[in-house]
């Protein structure tokens, strides 16, 4: 019988953090300027089949279009799914712990027929509906990222 081994292994992360940069992109930035910038959504339109992108894309997947048309779309919509979170984790957007709970839902905003995700101002899962209206909150300083719009509020409670 082989010995047992009781060395414990310790494992340490070590320097961890790793800094990426990279480029949104010719939309991207569009999308993500227009939210820091104008507090404004903006989509393209697909010039086969009118479908409208959220953040907006190169091309239309089902057409194969090349998409050139950016155009506006409403800071409010609707929601399409959620949950309520109440499983603390370390978020990697901040690298701090994100305070729970919170609202996270897919929403699909007017004018879009694609969904985005983002928090909600509402933690009781029986306030928050599937079609309930709901409007961006921006955050009053903006960097230019997704997190400029601080989260989605219920405009039906
Ligand atoms: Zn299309």
């Amino acid at each position: 019988m082989a010995e047992e081994r009781k060395e414990l292994i310790k494992l340490e992360s070590g320097e961890a953090e790793q800094p990426f940069c990279w480029s949104a992109g010719v939309y991207g930035s569009k999308f993500l300027t227009e939210l820091r910038d104008n507090k404004r959504f903006v989509g393209v339109k697909c010039p086969k089949c009118g479908k409208v992108y959220v953040p907006p894309r190169n091309v239309c997947g089902p057409c194969f279009a090349e998409l050139t048309e950016l155009v506006p779309v409403s800071d409010e919509g609707e929601i399409v799914t959620f949950t309520v979170v109440s499983f603390g984790f370390v978020d990697p957007s901040t690298g701090k712990q994100k305070p729970v709970p919170y609202g996270y839902a897919v929403i699909k905003l007017d004018g879009a027929d694609t969904y985005i995700l983002h928090y909600l101002d509402e933690t009781d899962p029986q306030k928050i509906k599937v079609g309930a209206r709901v409007k961006a909150v921006f955050e009053e300083e903006r960097t230019g990222s997704m997190l400029d719009v601080k989260h989605f509020t219920l405009l039906e409670r």
